[in-house]
């Protein structure tokens, strides 16, 4: 059957009526990668099966495009004339392309010069409200809240349960794409704890087996792992900057039920597993991404893994075109020759 998004695709397994009109940008069927060079570089010789779910390729280049979907299909449903967000970036995006495609008012509110520009750029083009304010994602998730007990707005950010239905067919296509079971571990970065709530209920509900869950933080912005709220979160992985998550219960039920593993991974790690998914596998994302890798490249350094014959997914989040800046600071500039052949040839004698 031809791909017609997630809804369309999972309808059987999510609460909308069989006449609902969707709002979808044939989002999902994203491609699970086998990686084998990257399983040989984080555990060699042990036979671990690598995946990596590319939600990067997303219409708006990250898997918020699954729970967006599913809310911009239910606020139209309501009626809704204006959708909001507080978002660290591709929320924001993803709100503003599905409320363009639906007609609706879309405002996000961002964090001062803690977006990047990918996702500020996307969010301005599809002609969403963009508000920087001069506090966190945590603060602007508090501001959203409140308006919307005052106005008759929709509120999009993963609070509403709607994202979380859009979101849970992820682990549905992971297990299709499988052969129908699903992995050893589900490894991801957790900011607002949507995404991990999410994958872990469309397990469940799917019926066809359960995987433990790895779920990585940035070590300037754990407070899962901490325990405790993080009033100044920190880390240049701006997608899971996030001191307070909405969805902490749910994340650490998943985490319970699944024998699972919270853990905070330093930036310096983070940008590690981001250069080695782009430079042995050729798949580029955003830093954030490269948490859940980081989080498994770690876990089995420490022996809490052990790897020998293991299935594991690591969710990329969002694509490496979302953040250049940092891709452009991270490598070293490029290398400026004449114009003519013999340039070209000396360089290359000289590299050998
Ligand atoms: C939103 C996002 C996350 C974090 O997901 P949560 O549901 O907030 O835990 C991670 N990576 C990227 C690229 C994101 O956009």
């Amino acid at each position: 059957m031809k791909w017609q998004g997630v809804i369309q695709q999972y309808r059987a397994y999510l609460p909308f009526a069989d006449d609902v009109q969707i709002v979808t940008l044939n989002e999902g069927n994203t491609p699970l990668i086998r990686a084998d060079r990257l399983a040989e570089q984080i555990a060699p010789k042990a036979g671990l099966k690598l995946y990596l779910k590319y939600e990067g390729l997303n219409p708006t280049g990250s898997f918020k495009d699954r729970g967006m979907t599913a809310a911009i299909t239910q606020a139209v449903r309501e009626g809704a004339k204006t959708v909001i967000c507080a978002s660290t970036g591709n929320t924001a995006a993803s709100a503003a392309a599905y409320a363009a495609r639906a007609g609706l008012r879309c405002l996000v509110l961002v964090p001062e010069g803690k977006i990047a520009l990918g996702k500020l750029a996307a969010s301005l083009a599809y002609g969403a409200e963009v508000i920087s304010i001069n506090g966190s994602f945590d603060d602007g998730l508090d501001m959203v809240r409140a308006i919307v007990e005052r106005l008759p707005i929709a509120l999009v950010n993963s609070v509403n349960p709607w994202r979380l239905e859009g979101q849970k067919t992820g682990s549905f296509e992971i297990i299709d794409q499988l052969g129908g079971q699903a992995p050893d571990w589900h490894c991801l970065p957790v900011g607002n704890a949507g995404n991990i709530s999410a994958y872990w209920l469309g397990y469940k509900q799917y019926g066809k087996g359960l995987p433990r869950i790895l779920g990585g933080q940035a070590a300037g912005s754990a407070p899962i792992v901490l325990g405790h709220v993080v009033e100044k979160p920190e880390t240049l992985a701006t997608a899971i900057r996030i001191g307070n998550p909405a969805r902490w219960r749910q994340a650490l039920e998943a985490l319970d039920e699944s024998g699972g593993i919270i853990t905070a991974v330093t930036d310096a790690k983070i940008l590690e597993s981001w250069k080695l998914l782009a430079r042995l596998e050729g798949v580029f994302v955003e830093p954030a991404s490269a948490t859940g890798l980081a989080a498994l490249k770690q876990q089995i350094e420490l022996g809490e893994i052990d790897p020998v014959g293991k299935t594991a997914v690591c969710i990329l989040t969002g694509h490496g075109l979302k953040d250049p800046a940092t891709a452009v600071d991270q490598a070293t500039p490029p290398l400026t020759l004449p114009a003519n052949v013999e340039a070209l040839e000396a360089y290359l004698a000289a590299s050998k």
